[in-house]
């Protein structure tokens, strides 16, 4: 797939920012971004799963409204597509406040974040995508707006500069991550809450897709709604990608409607396997057998062969395949498993790194 055609391209959010993700069955960016404005639930109760984490930011909610305050800086981490943005967008619904939306890498320097802080209302809520992307000095910059809601803004240079304070508004900052562990310590320990998200049961997927379908005026069987989530790789937004796919294929081959035979072919004809990998997830798994033996080799050296950011391969190909036991990670690198293995009708080698005890545990 061209690095191009993995750009999602958020720009409704901010003009400016831009986040690597997966386009499944041919979508392009224009519609990807309709179908995640038209299908985003827009309150905490039409929120799918992630239970625990419904629950607690109810409970803030209610306090910060009973209260009168800001709702107090939340931090969201977790692979794309689980619903960081989502929840950020919701938590303004439920406070009846505005929101502000950009992201780390639309804020290159103190001057870029000026007009987000200087134009929040009072208690409403600024969300920052990629937060672990913010150069330091941007993220030094921060901190007293988070702390004291003030900024320190140093007027002109050398010995004639002069820093002077400005007061805002309270507000909350929600920032997203799916990379929690690259976030400097100051900056995660200044947030009030910590939420990760995690992916999705079936269960919720296919209900998620059957609330989905009806939004989109689409009719679907039980069982093709949960042939999709079966094939969505734990993740909403790729379900509502198999969704629009599918929805139009059925416009164009069938009557409009989705079956389990119509979910299968349109699914089938988008290269989407049974077990829910798609063609990035199957070009990994080929590079690390076919190409490395089945490993330990490292992400970086899997990352050049196929010609993707070794980023791309940690945030978005790797969290599933591990979390499905496609691959493990040891000290020594990736390791294919058996279940790896047997994708393309191959047992793991007898010496392989599966074999070897001293192989396995985190890295
Ligand atoms: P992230 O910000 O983590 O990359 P998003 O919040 O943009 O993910 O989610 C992508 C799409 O998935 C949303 O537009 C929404 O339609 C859907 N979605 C995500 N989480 C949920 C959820 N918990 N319930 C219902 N739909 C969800």
């Amino acid at each position: 797939m061209a690095k191009d055609s993995l750009e999602k391209d958020t720009s409704e959010k901010t003009g400016n920012i831009t986040s690597r993700q997966p386009v499944i069955g041919g979508n392009d960016l224009k519609e990807e971004r309709n179908r995640d404005a038209a299908l985003r639930p827009k309150y905490l109760s039409e929120v799918i799963g992630q239970k625990a984490v419904t629950k607690r930011l109810g409970i803030a909610v209610k306090a910060c409204k009973k209260r009168k305050e800001p709702l107090g800086h939340i931090l969201f981490d977790g692979p794309p597509g689980l619903g960081k943005t989502t929840f950020a967008t919701v938590l303004p619904n439920e406070l009846g406040t505005s929101i502000q939306l950009t992201s780390g890498p639309a804020l290159s320097k103190p001057a870029d974040l000026l007009p987000f802080l200087t134009n929040v209302e009072e208690n409403s809520i600024l969300f920052i995508d990629e937060i672990h992307r913010l150069p330091r000095v941007v993220e030094e910059f921060i901190y007293p707006a988070m702390e004291d809601f003030r900024i320190d803004i140093v007027l002109g240079e050398g010995l004639s500069a002069r820093t002077i304070s400005m007061n805002l508004k309270p507000f909350t900052l929600i920032g997203a991550t799916t990379r929690s562990g690259m976030l400097s310590s100051p900056m995660r320990d200044r947030f009030k809450m910590h939420e990760h998200l995690d992916f999705y049961t079936i269960d919720e997927l296919s209900q998620m897709i059957k609330i989905n379908a009806k939004k989109l005026q689409t009719p679907i069987s039980d069982d093709a709604a949960r042939e999709l989530a079966c094939r969505s790789r734990g993740t909403p937004r790729i379900a509502n990608s198999r969704l629009w796919w599918v929805r139009n294929y059925a416009d164009s081959e069938a009557n409009s409607s989705i079956d389990l035979k119509i979910a299968q072919e349109a699914l089938q004809m988008a290269e989407v396997s049974e077990d829910g990998l798609d063609k990035q997830d199957r070009r990994y798994l080929e590079v690390l057998i076919q190409v490395f033996g089945g490993g330990p080799t490292g992400v970086e050296a899997i990352a050049a062969t196929m010609n993707l950011p070794a980023d791309t391969l940690s945030d978005e190909i790797e969290l599933y395949l591990l979390r499905e036991q496609f691959i493990i990670r040891s000290p020594r690198g990736r390791v294919a498993t058996e279940r790896g293995f047997s994708l393309f009708n191959k047992k793991p080698p007898k010496n392989g790194g599966l074999t070897n005890s001293g192989l396995f545990g985190s890295e």
